[in-house]
């Protein structure tokens, strides 16, 4: 009898966990399943890279079908709940219905969403920056201010729309606004008056330092880096209320600005907590050093959804990376095969050995095996580090071409805001109504289109 494992996600863990249990499991012992509800894996490190118009949206998605083998069955849908006691998890399918999955062994790859606070005109005001249709949107809005503000005759209206408000200094804010920054640097030569007038750019983070993620002298240097480019990083500071055209800041400014991104943290998937599984702090689920959730037979959890001990912090769950996801997949993976007669069972050890902070063109800073680097050398660290770690070489490829043609010919000020969501089709009116007799001749579109 073949065993059933499914894995919950397919992003950064789930990924590893179903490359690594097809290379582990003995051939036909299991059938693997993966639970997702899209059928490509976000390349998140590069998402600032698609919101700069840097990469095609499309090459920093990794399609799961294409990069999963024959042994692994894709499910496209939604996770509702689960019953560990029946061993079964609810998943809402692409067709609208409610399926029951059987499994021996589950794996929770869930990841995370944006946590928000309770700030005044936050959800009504602030954009998010955690997935592509997020990264796509500021874009385009980005783009937008620049058109308003160089047709407006208002100046303090113009300074307003060239004033971008970044909240939250992670990898997501810190690595999107250098990004951004870089890019609007790149087509203000196309916008006269926003050129003479300059654009500000401000990175509040609650805490003393930016990138909690990272080694704290990195993440100085990171500061240190930004600051010279002209970014305004307030830490210990806190967004307190955001209008239409205003942020308060808790040093007390106000900040005209038609742009707040909140990139203030993240939280564990919502659906994780109605998997039935304990939950410690911040809502992670609560696993052992191998990743097991204790008490629970059969199930495990990895990445942004799990709290899983640091070996690098004693007392402290891992930061919420890929790197540690992607390593606890494989990590996970294999405990699954030991559980199931293959292998032994082994706790999570991974020690970040290296950090890259991209933060645009020729600009990057980061570490590897003890040496600190920046500016050029760092920028190419980065870009070599994920051309490697992106699945596919066709991909590669991709990425390579798409980095190569806007360092050659720069960037794309298209504001394609609409592209996916046409306008309905208008409603007959009386004079288009066809006349009895020309019907058949109307079925079929004539004349040349546009
Ligand atoms: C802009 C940005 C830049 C980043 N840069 C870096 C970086 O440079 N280096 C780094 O190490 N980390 C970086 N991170 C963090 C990194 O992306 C996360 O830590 C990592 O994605 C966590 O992996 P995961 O597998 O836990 O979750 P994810 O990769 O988020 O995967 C979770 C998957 O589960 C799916 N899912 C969610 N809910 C359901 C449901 N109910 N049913 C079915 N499927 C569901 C999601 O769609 C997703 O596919 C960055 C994050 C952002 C937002």
């Amino acid at each position: 009898m073949a065993w059933n494992v499914v894995i919950a996600g397919g992003g950064f863990g789930g990924f590893a966990a179903a490359r690594t249990l097809e290379r582990v499991l003995p051939k036909h012992s299991a059938r693997i399943t993966v639970v997702t509800d899209q059928n490509f894996m976000l390349y998140t490190p590069l998402l600032p890279g698609a919101a700069a118009g840097t990469l095609e949206p499309r090459h920093v998605v990794v399609p799961l079908r294409e990069e999963l083998r024959e042994g692994t069955d894709l499910r496209l849908g939604r996770v509702t709940s689960a019953d560990p006691a029946e061993k079964t998890i609810t998943v809402q399918s692409v067709h609208g219905r409610s399926e029951v999955l059987p499994y021996d062994q589950l794996i929770v790859a869930l990841g995370a969403v944006n946590r928000t606070l309770p700030v005044p005109g936050l959800e009504e005001h602030a954009m998010g920056f955690k997935d592509l249709p997020e990264a796509i949107r500021l874009r385009n809005h980005v783009i937008r201010t620049l058109e308003a503000a160089e047709s407006t005759e208002d100046p303090s209206e113009r300074a307003a729309w060239l004033t971008y408000v970044f909240v939250g200094a992670g990898y997501a804010g810190l690595e999107g606004l250098a990004e951004l920054q870089d890019f609007a640097a790149d087509v203000l030569e196309l916008y006269p008056r926003c050129r003479t007038h300059g654009i500000r750019w401000i990175l509040v983070e609650a805490r003393e330092q930016v990138m909690p993620e990272i080694q704290r002298d990195l993440a100085s240097f990171a500061e240190t880096e930004l600051r010279s480019r002209g970014i305004e990083i307030r830490t210990s500071t806190t967004l307190e209320e955001v209008t239409a055209d205003t942020a308060r800041l808790s040093d007390g400014e106000v900040v005209r600005t038609r742009t707040v991104v909140w990139t203030a943290g993240v939280k564990p998937a919502p659906v994780v907590a109605e998997l039935g599984l304990p939950l410690g702090k911040g809502g992670r689920i609560e696993v052992d050093a191998t990743m097991k959730v204790a008490g629970v037979d059969g199930v495990w959890a990895i990445g942004d959804a799990a709290g899983v001990p640091d070996p690098a912090r004693k007392g402290e769950a891992c930061p919420p990376t890929a790197q540690h996801a992607i390593r606890q997949g494989r990590r996970v993976a294999k405990n699954v095969a030991a559980a199931l007669g293959t292998g032994r069972v082994r706790p999570f050890t991974f020690k970040t050995k290296g950090v890259f902070v991209d933060m645009g063109r020729y600009q990057a800073v980061a570490s590897t095996m003890g040496i600190k680097w920046r500016g050029l050398p760092a920028w190419w660290l980065a870009r070599t580090y994920h051309l490697m770690a992106m699945p596919g070489t066709k991909r590669r490829l991709r990425l390579l071409l798409d980095w190569n043609v806007g360092l050659l010919f720069g960037r794309d000020t298209s504001e394609l805001g609409r592209l996916g969501h046409p306008a309905r089709l208008e409603p007959p009116t009386a004079t288009s109504a066809p006349a009895p007799d020309t019907a058949s001749a109307t079925e079929e579109p004539s004349g040349p289109g546009v």
